[in-house]
Order: C-alpha cells, then structure tokens, then sequence
C-alpha cells in the first residue's frame, strides 16, 4: 500500500534507527499536502530510505511509528499486534477464573502507540490518545471479540477526554460492540466494581494489583490508612490479610462510595473497614501520632508535565512528611508516584528528604513498578510511570 509521504531532515532519522517511535515537528523537512489528522504515513529519511508507517497527528508528535518496515497498517496488522499482547498476558498467568481484569493494550509499550485497552471480564475498555487510533476504534474492536482464548463480549470506547481536543474529533464514549452487562470483575480472587461509565481512567487503576498483593501480606494485626483510595484496592487486600482496621480517604464522595460499595462486595457486613471522604493534607495533619501502622500513599500525578515537576516534588516531600510524622514505630508505609515526568531518582530523593526531617530511621524494604501487563517498551524509556517504595519505619 502507498501511503502519503514524510521526509525527515538530515540526520533525524537517528532516534527512530534506535526504534523510539516518535518523530517530531521539527525533525521534518517535507510532508506531503493533502496529509490530515489520524492519516497513515510513511516516513523516509532525507536520502530516501524507508524508515516507517505510522500514525500522522498534528501536535509536538507529528507521527507514532506503528510498523518500522514497509507493511500495510490494516485490520490484519492490528488483530495480530492485539494477538501479541495477548500472548504476553497469557503467559503472564493473568487470564483465571480468579483474575479477569488486566491490561491488555498499553501504548507503546505493546507496539500500538496511542491506544489503551483495559479487561474487565467480558468487556473491554478502549481509550485513543491520537486520532489514528480513534479512526481505527470500530477495526479494534472487531479484532477484541474475535481474539482466541478470552471471551469479549462487549467493547466500550471511552476517549472523550483523552484526545487532542484540538483535533475536533467530537468523539463519544460509548458501547462499539455489545451493552452493558455486569461491571464486576474479578483481581486476584477479589471481586470490584469497575465503572467505566462514569470512573476515572478505564474504571479501575490496573496497575497497582501486585502491589496490592504486596500490600496484603504486611496487613495481618496491622491498622491500616489507605489515603487516595479511589476504588478501595488497597483496602479490600488489606481486609484479606487480615488488618485488625482499615480506613480508607479520598476527597471525592464518588470515590468513597465506590470503595464502600467494593468493600462491601467482598466483606458484607464486617465493621472493620471504614471510608472518609476528606482532603488528605487535612485528615494527616488531623489524625492523631500512632494511630496506623501501615499506611498507603498514591496519590494522583502531581506532575503532568515537566513544567510541574518542582512543585509536585515539594508535594510528595510534605505528603510523605505528614506520615512519617505520624506513623507508628514500628510501621510501613507504601508510598508511590505515578507522574511520568518525575524520575525514580527524584522520587526516591523527595521521600528521602521527608524521612530526614522527621529523624526517624528508615529502611527500604521494597521498590515498586508498574505490573507485567504495562510493559515498557525498551526502546521507549518515557512508557515508565509508576514507582513506589515500601519503608520500615522505627
Ligand atoms: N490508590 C487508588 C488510586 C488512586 S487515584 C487505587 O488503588 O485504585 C488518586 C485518588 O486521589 C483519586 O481517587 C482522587 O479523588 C484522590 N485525590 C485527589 N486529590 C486528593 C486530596 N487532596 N485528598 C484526598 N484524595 C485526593
């Protein structure tokens, strides 16, 4: 297939030689006219060598390379690129009777650049980040229900806040295939409600379950503060490994009813578990010194783009301080950050910096990622966001 055409300038072929799949605004020197937003375009460097099909947006990215040989990006290439995720999270042991929500599309990281899918049982959930891949929404999904060895039913297309707004793409959310049938699914043998009708993000945040495991064996006589605790991930794991309290706090009273509703689900009936809705700056500087031994920090992204990067450092130290303040010797405190555009090293430093000014002394037990099923690209560093730090604080 011919595709229109993109000519790069001298020498700015070298990252994509590398396989980073992006090419910037100002690394072209030719782009052929009549290329619109969500096109399929072939990039050649200046001397004419093909380097790679992508996805054509207009922005600081001007194209996600899809294929980096000359292949046609049609229904085949992306129900095989689908099938190749899938494989990974099969052989990932993701795919049980007890386990039935995990990623299955996660950008870059599984070579489809602009597109996340998310399991929940029979549904699954698909968000665009580029207007090539919400041109290409009805192909995914024929390719989801079609894929062997899982059963999707229904697929739910929720991109109205994830594409470039000014692309005018007037997208909305809604059923591709299928309707709405139950929103319980199931994580590591634990039942949840996921509301990809009206929840942040696909419903539920995927990406903390092997923490959450984690999590769960240090929770046995523990009294447990899960802060930020949307959903109630944390806190119906910590239930299960038997913490004698849990309290979970989120400033939305969406979120806390959710929890509740989850926490319910799992546990009817049992009065250790209790939700606050209450800004968590308030309720750490409220609570009293020594009432948790085991606390959980995940707050949102304090730094959505480089220019916030100071400020959500500042943020994480304060956070990080109030519980080093407050938290019983003896106790653990889980404590991450999903910015991307905050490193490890700097993450890792501003709770370093909240530990010294508390003088307590402090082990690091455990350094945390992003689950298997939101694999990094390794040519794509960017793809990795989430880290965390389990300390033992005496
Ligand atoms: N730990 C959760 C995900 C956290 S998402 C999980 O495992 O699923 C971040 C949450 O922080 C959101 O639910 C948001 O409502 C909440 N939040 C944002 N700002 C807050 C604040 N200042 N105080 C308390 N909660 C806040």
């Amino acid at each position: 297939m011919q595709y229109k055409q993109i000519t790069l300038k001298r020498g700015k072929e070298e990252s994509l030689d590398r396989f980073h799949p992006w090419v910037f605004s100002g690394a072209i020197a030719h782009a052929d006219e009549d290329i619109e937003e969500g096109d399929i375009v072939s990039v050649y460097a200046n001397n004419g060598r093909h380097i790679g099909n992508g996805h054509f947006q207009i922005g600081s990215i001007m194209v996600r390379i899809l294929s980096f040989s000359d292949t046609d990006i049609d229904s085949d290439f992306f129900f095989n690129r689908l099938n190749e995720a899938l494989e990974v999270r099969k052989a990932l042991g993701l795919i049980r009777p007890d386990n039935n929500a995990f990623r299955l599309v996660h950008g870059e990281g599984d070579f489809l650049p602009g597109l996340v899918v998310d399991i929940y049982g029979n549904t699954a959930v698909l968000q665009a980040h580029s207007p090539g891949m919400h041109f290409a929404r009805n192909i995914f999904a024929e390719a989801l229900v079609k894929l062997p060895g899982i059963d999707i039913k229904n697929v739910y297309y929720k991109s109205e806040t994830t594409l470039p707004y000014k692309a005018h793409l007037d997208a909305q959310n809604d059923y591709l295939i299928g309707q709405f049938e139950t929103n319980v699914a199931m994580e590591n043998g634990l039942k949840f409600h996921s509301d990809w009708l009206k929840g942040q993000k696909t419903g539920f945040f995927v990406d903390q379950r092997d923490n959450r495991a984690l999590l769960e064996k240090y929770a046995h006589g523990r009294k447990v503060l899960n802060m930020f605790c949307y959903t109630g991930g944390f806190s119906f794991y910590a239930m299960r490994g038997g913490a004698t309290l849990v309290h979970s706090v989120d400033s939305s009273s969406k979120a806390i009813q959710l929890t509740r509703n989850n926490v319910e689900l799992n546990f009817p009936g049992d009065n250790r578990h209790e939700a606050f809705a209450e800004d968590a700056f308030k309720y750490l500087d409220d609570m009293p010194t020594d009432a948790y031994d085991l606390i959980i920090l995940d707050p949102p992204a304090f730094a959505k783009h480089k220019s916030a990067l100071k400020n959500a450092l500042i943020g994480y130290k304060k956070l990080n301080a109030k519980a080093f303040d407050k938290i019983k010797p003896g106790g653990i405190l889980f404590t991450f950050s999903c910015s991307q555009a905050v490193s490890r090293e700097q993450f890792r430093l501003a709770v370093f910096s909240a530990a010294a000014m508390s003088r307590r002394k402090v082990r690091i037990l455990h350094q945390l990622t992003q689950p298997a099923d939101h694999p990094i690209n390794i040519y794509h560093p960017e793809g990795e966001y989430l880290k965390g730090l389990v300390l033992y604080v005496e």
